[in-house]
């Protein structure tokens, strides 16, 4: 213990050393080799190094690095943990127009997200009914996405949609809801399932229940295709027999940045 408090304790006086050196190397005239600066009467002496009359440690081991696969830890981060990428994160939902609050960190056996958030609403006013839990990452996509959906609406069937109708967002599962297949990205609050869409003065547009050709299917075909640029899996009717009522939205990572939209 008494070691370890040695070598600390030198740290403070080399970084004194350093600060006063600087302004006596600064006016060293050019080309002369730079003097060692004259120590201040009234700066104390710095004690020989320390480390030289105790031998210096060997540095502590460094604990092996956390493999990626092992789930968040379920401690509330601490401050210093929140990452640049967050705050730029929030920052941009909040200039999107959405509205979230952060929600408390989520931790169900390997399931979980540190800083979840409760979407609320999507840009210029669009509803989301039900409030979903989100990483930022999967929100600002949703929010992203959700301005295209506006202007398909608006395309396609000459309205904008007042709400989008999710179901599930986070939810501690595996994919398909096979508790022996992996987990889905609904564990980590990554992902969320679109049931349809609300209107002022139409019928809602429900995902896989629209006739073939008309215009609600063109508004779902395109708003779909859509989604594949602000999400990393994009699954829905006719992917497979889980989807065939919802799309399946995330925020998936895999190697080299492949996506999967079906
Ligand atoms: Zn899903």
């Amino acid at each position: 213990m008494g070691r370890i408090t040695s070598r600390v304790g030198a740290g403070p006086i080399v970084a004194l050393a350093v600060l006063l050196a600087a302004p006596a190397l600064a006016q060293a005239p050019a080309g002369s080799p730079p003097l060692p600066p004259p120590r201040p009467a009234d700066v104390p002496a710095a004690p020989e190094a320390p480390t030289l009359a105790v031998p210096a440690p060997d540095p502590a081991p460094l604990p092996p690095e956390r493999p990626a696969d092992l789930p968040a830890p379920q401690a509330m981060p601490a401050p210093a943990e929140i990452v640049p990428d967050d705050a730029g994160c929030l920052r941009r939902l909040e200039k999107l127009g959405a509205k979230a609050q952060p929600h408390p960190p989520l931790a169900s056996g390997l399931c979980g997200a540190a800083r979840p958030l409760t979407l609320t609403e999507l840009p210029d006013g669009l509803g989301l009914t039900p409030a979903a839990t989100l990483t930022c990452t999967a929100a600002e996509a949703l929010a992203r996405w959700s301005t295209e959906v506006r202007v398909l609406g608006e395309r396609h069937l000459g309205a904008a949609p007042k709400a989008i109708r999710i179901s599930t967002s986070y939810e501690c599962r595996g994919q398909n809801h096979d508790p022996d297949a992996k987990l889905s990205e609904h564990a980590f609050a990554n992902g969320v399932d679109v049931m349809g869409f609300e209107f002022s003065g139409r019928a809602p547009v429900t995902v896989g229940d629209t006739r073939e050709g008309s215009p609600e299917a063109v508004f779902a075909a395109a708003l779909r295709a859509r989604a594949c640029g602000f999400f990393r899996t994009v699954l829905g009717p006719g992917s497979d027999a889980a989807h065939g009522n919802h799309l399946h939205l995330d925020e998936r990572e895999r190697p080299a940045g492949h996506r999967l939209c079906q």
